[in-house]
């Protein structure tokens, strides 16, 4: 009996390492990174901050633990943290803001940005004794939640020029900023300068199995460094990890295009189902959240009977649904994925 491979539309971090990924991993030279001995990591170090246009970057066993070593470095407990609505790291980080920062996060705009008119209106008056001080403002880019939506870059210059004149830090949740850079064209340095710190994931679209990095100037990075430690993230021969995130970006950062051109197919066929509501002009990158409209079955219902078909996504809340492109899911299937949608919604 054969059996035909899931069509996994869950999350870009699915992906599983290509045969010639594991070789890169497999003959990558190491050493204990706590040293500064991991060549390979020193390399991917020193690739990722010119990439970011920072001084120095730091090797992060995951994207939380590059937003929460942000948070500790950038405020003191008891602040205000400007954020988008449903921003990662107040709904994917199971609390970890408000328990390893001490930090309370306010979110503003929609749909996962906002203006420096609504930021500034956000910021707590210093003059009153009584409120917590506002120290950091947070955009994530692209955001994730909202349908992996590319932050206008006019409005970040705007936002953290502002910030910086009323003295908060910046910080950029750039896990897949890798996306938002191909589907604007422009680098990655462009979309990050304006930020005290920037955060990247290897573990998303590029297709490696764990890693993210920060970047920022030497004396943030040094205290992220003992942070890291403190959460206990530092690791050791971590070169093995680094030599696939290298690898992604020698060979799975251009072809993101074709993740985004999936979910553009992916949502223009599901936009033919009145059963839906998406509008697939606002599909930026690889990541579709579509609505069930009045009538159709919830969004779990949907998650488990597509299941049963071999689809496989995410319910995000009762009547929305989240699928994700990458590496692993090749038009043919994005297509193939949506009929079986549309079939079940009849
Ligand atoms: C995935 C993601 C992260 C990091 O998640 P990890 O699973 O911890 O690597 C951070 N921010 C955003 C916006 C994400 O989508």
């Amino acid at each position: 009996m054969t059996t035909t491979p899931a069509i996994d539309l869950r999350s870009d971090t699915v992906t599983r390492p290509t045969d010639p990924m594991r070789a890169a991993m497999a003959s990558a030279p190491v050493g204990d990174d706590q040293y500064g001995e991991d060549p390979t990591c020193n390399r991917l170090q020193a690739r990722v901050a010119e990439m970011l246009g920072k001084e120095a970057a730091l090797w992060m066993p995951s994207g939380t633990m590059a937003n929460q070593v942000a948070l500790r470095v950038l405020t003191r407990p008891g602040d205000e943290v400007i954020v988008s609505r449903e921003c990662h790291a107040g709904w994917h980080e199971t609390g970890g803001s408000a328990a390893n920062a001490g930090v309370q996060l306010v979110e503003i705009g929609a749909r996962g940005v906002f203006t420096v008119a609504e930021f500034e209106a956000a910021i707590k008056s210093r003059s009153m004794a009584v409120f917590p001080p506002s120290t950091l403002v947070e955009i994530e880019n692209t955001h994730n939640r909202s349908g992996g939506i590319v932050f206008p870059q006019d409005e970040v210059e705007r936002i953290c020029a502002s910030a910086r004149r009323r003295g908060l830090a910046s910080f950029l949740d750039g896990a897949r900023l890798w996306n938002a850079s191909i589907a604007g064209g422009r680098p990655e340095a462009d979309l990050a300068a304006p930020f005290d710190l920037v955060a990247v994931s290897f573990s998303k679209g590029l297709g490696a199995p764990g890693g993210s990095m920060l970047a920022g100037p030497k004396d943030l990075i040094a205290a992220a460094t003992r942070h890291r430690r403190m959460l206990g993230g530092a690791m050791r021969q971590v070169g093995i990890f680094a030599a696939a995130a290298l690898h992604g970006l020698d060979h799975h950062r251009e072809r993101l295009a074709d993740d985004h051109a999936n979910a553009s197919l992916f949502a223009e066929l599901l936009a033919a189902s009145s059963a839906v509501e998406i509008d697939p002009a606002s599909v930026q990158t690889n990541i579709v959240v579509f609505k069930l409209a009045p009538g159709a079955i919830d969004a779990d219902a949907l998650v488990a009977r597509a299941r049963g078909r071999g689809v496989l996504l995410n319910a995000f809340g009762g009547r929305a649904v989240r699928a994700v492109t990458h590496l692993d899911v090749s038009r043919e299937q994005a297509r193939r994925g949506a009929e079986v949608l549309l079939e079940l919604l009849g």
